[in-house]
């Protein structure tokens, strides 16, 4: 299973699919990309092979972002429903998800009791928490962050913000991953060789830390929202 995100490149949905093709050796049984195209974000996922989810997606040539997902089922059967993204019930946020959220069915039972789920994975509630709390008044990024606080488990996040095309929130506990940067570029991956076709330039993230990537680049927080400056490392490549 595995993640990648992407902004600020031509061909957008073929940039995913190629990255997601390079996380297949982790193993998967679905697959599925969101994309931010001039009619708001796209979601196009299938079950089974990348080739199949690459049949399904219709390329926007307005598009310059978007994320990525191969999902190796934990809660909820492999299938086209539980495949990721999943989005908010108000469709505002569209999430991809490596991981397990331990306390799923207690966030269903106390948070989100009135929200009706589209799916059997324990993904979903972030989406849904995340717009509760953002509905509630709370910022994007304050949202995101209070939403992860009350995560219990393992998890590598990538979120887009339907209100905000130039954004992708992003965190990680217990799970891999990181950033890419380039020129005029930016991305997440659990694996540098996701992005290897962009650039071979990269970030960590530590757990807990959340990260908003934009075209200019990437800013960290630590879990109370306060920057973290870290320098990034080039890949060294053993081909
Ligand atoms: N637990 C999530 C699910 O079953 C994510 C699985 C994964 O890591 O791909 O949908």
């Amino acid at each position: 299973c595995g993640i990648v995100g992407i902004i600020g490149v031509r061909d957008v949905e073929e940039q995913l699919l190629r990255g997601l093709e390079k996380l297949e050796y982790r193993g998967y049984d679905s697959a599925g990309i969101a994309v931010f195209g001039s009619e708001g974000v796209n979601v196009f996922k299938e079950k089974g092979r990348i080739a199949a989810l690459r049949e399904a997606v219709a390329p926007d040539a307005s598009a310059s972002l978007g994320i990525g997902h191969t999902r190796w089922a934990t809660h909820g059967a492999p299938s086209r429903r539980n495949a990721h993204p999943h989005r908010s019930a108000g469709g505002r946020f569209t999430i991809v998800h490596n991981g397990v959220i331990e306390n799923y069915a207690e966030l269903k039972r106390t948070m989100l009791r009135n929200v009706s789920f589209q799916s059997d994975t324990d993904t979903e509630v972030v989406a849904h928490l995340v717009e509760s709390l953002a509905n509630r008044g709370l910022g994007v990024e304050a949202a995101f962050r209070t939403a992860l606080s009350m995560l219990r488990g393992s998890y590598a996040i990538a979120m887009l913000d339907e209100a905000d095309p130039g954004v992708i929130y992003a965190a990680k506990q217990k799970s891999p991953l990181l950033i890419g940067v380039g020129d005029g570029f930016a991305g997440i991956a659990s694996d540098a060789m996701a992005m290897l076709h962009l650039t071979n330039e990269f970030i960590e993230i530590m757990d807990g830390e959340t990260v908003t990537v934009t075209r200019e680049g990437a800013v960290l927080k630590d879990a109370q929202g306060k920057e973290v400056r870290r320098t990034s490392f080039v890949a060294k490549l053993n081909v």
